[in-house]
C-alpha cells in the first residue's frame, strides 16, 4: 500500500504529488491522460490504471480535478480511506461529497489551495481544510508537504467558503489592475512605468483592511475620512474617462452603481464598509 494516492495529475495535481514525492512518501497516481503520469512515475510514483484502483491504494487519496462534476465522474467507493478533495468547488458540492463519503464509510476533508502550481511545497503556500478532523490529525505530516496546514472547523464546506472569498478578493484587484492597465495604455503610457505605483497605492490601501473588517463585524461604519458621498461624486470620473476612451466599463460599473445606491439610501456619511452591508441583507432597492 502506499502513504498517498493523488487523482488528477493536471498542472496543481503534478505539484502536489511532486511534492508528496520530495517528502519521501510512496505516491499512487491516476490520471484520465495516462501520459501525464509519466513524469511523476519516473520520479518514483506508482500509475494505477483506474481512479478506483488509487482510492484503494492508500489510507488517503487527494483528489484535484477541474471541477467537482469531473470528480463526480470519477469518485468510487472505498471504504476507510480518507477524501481529501482539493477541487475548487462550492460549500455545498463539498457536504454533499461529504455526505457521500459518509455514505461510503469513507472520512472527508475538503479544502482549498491558497496557491499556484510552483508555491506548492514551499512556505508562501497554505490551504485551508475542512470537515474530519481526527483525519485532518492522521495526515497532516503528508498535507504539511503542500504548505501550511488551516483547519477551519467541521463543516466540509467551510474550506470552500474562505478558498472561494479570498479568490473573490483577489479577482477584485486584478480586475481593478486590468481596467487601470487599459485606462493607462489608452492614455498612450506603457503600463510597466505606472505598474510599480499600481502596486504602491494597493498596498497602502490594503492597510485600511483591519479596520474595515472589524466595522462590516460590528456594523458601526461611522468612523471614515473617505465618506461613501465624496466616493460616489468621484467615481463616475473614471467611468467617464475610461467612455471617452472607448473602453468596456463591465469591470468598474458596478462599484459606482453600489456606491451611488447606497447614497440613495442614507448612507452618504459611512465608510466604504457599509457597502458590505448592503450587498448581504439586499437592503438597496434595485
Ligand atoms: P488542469 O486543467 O491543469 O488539470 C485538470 C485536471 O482535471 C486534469 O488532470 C484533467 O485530466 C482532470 N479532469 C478534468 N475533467 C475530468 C474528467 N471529466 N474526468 C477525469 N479527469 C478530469 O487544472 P489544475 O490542475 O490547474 O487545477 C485543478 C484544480 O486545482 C482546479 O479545481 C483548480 O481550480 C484548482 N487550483 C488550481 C490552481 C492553479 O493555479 N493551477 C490554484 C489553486 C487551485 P486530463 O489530464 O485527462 O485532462
Amino acid at each position: 500500500m502506499s502513504d498517498v494516492a493523488v487523482l488528477g495529475l493536471g498542472a496543481m495535481g503534478s505539484a502536489l504529488a511532486g511534492a508528496l514525492l520530495d517528502g519521501g512518501h510512496a505516491v499512487t497516481v491516476w490520471n484520465r491522460t495516462v501520459d501525464r503520469a509519466a513524469p511523476l512515475v519516473a520520479r518514483g510514483a506508482s500509475a494505477v490504471a483506474t481512479a478506483a484502483d488509487a482510492l484503494r491504494a492508500a489510507p488517503v487519496a487527494v483528489v484535484c480535478l477541474t471541477n467537482d462534476a469531473a470528480v463526480r465522474e470519477i469518485l468510487a467507493g472505498a471504504p476507510g480511506t480518507t477524501l481529501v478533495n482539493l477541487t475548487n468547488s462550492t460549500p455545498e458540492q463539498d457536504r454533499n461529497l461529504a455526505d457521500w463519503a459518509a455514505g461510503q464509510q469513507m472520512t472527508y476533508l475538503g479544502g482549498g489551495i491558497m496557491a499556484v502550481p510552483p508555491m506548492i511545497g514551499t512556505p508562501a503556500a497554505s490551504v485551508f481544510y475542512s470537515g474530519d478532523a481526527d483525519a485532518l490529525e492522521r495526515h497532516r505530516g503528508l498535507l504539511e508537504r503542500f504548505g501550511r496546514v488551516d483547519y477551519v472547523g467541521a463543516d466540509p464546506g467551510r474550506a470552500a467558503v474562505l478558498d472561494l472569498a479570498l479568490l473573490t478578493a483577489m479577482y477584485g484587484m486584478f480586475g481593478g489592475f486590468l481596467h487601470a492597465a487599459a485606462l493607462i495604455r489608452a492614455g498612450g503610457l506603457p503600463v510597466v512605468g505606472v505598474e510599480p505605483a499600481i502596486t504602491a497605492w494597493l498596498t497602502a490601501m490594503a492597510g485600511a483592511l483591519p479596520e474595515m473588517a472589524a466595522a462590516i463585524d460590528s456594523g458601526d461604519h461611522s468612523e471614515t475620512t473617505s465618506a461613501v458621498r465624496m466616493q460616489a461624486l468621484a467615481y463616475p470620473h473614471l467611468l467617464e474617462a475610461s467612455r471617452e476612451s472607448g473602453l468596456r466599463t463591465a469591470l468598474v460599473e458596478p462599484m459606482g452603481d453600489l456606491l451611488s445606491r447606497a447614497v440613495a439610501a442614507g448612507h452618504g456619511d459611512a465608510d466604504l464598509s457599509v457597502l458590505a452591508d448592503l450587498l448581504r441583507d439586499g437592503r438597496v432597492p434595485s
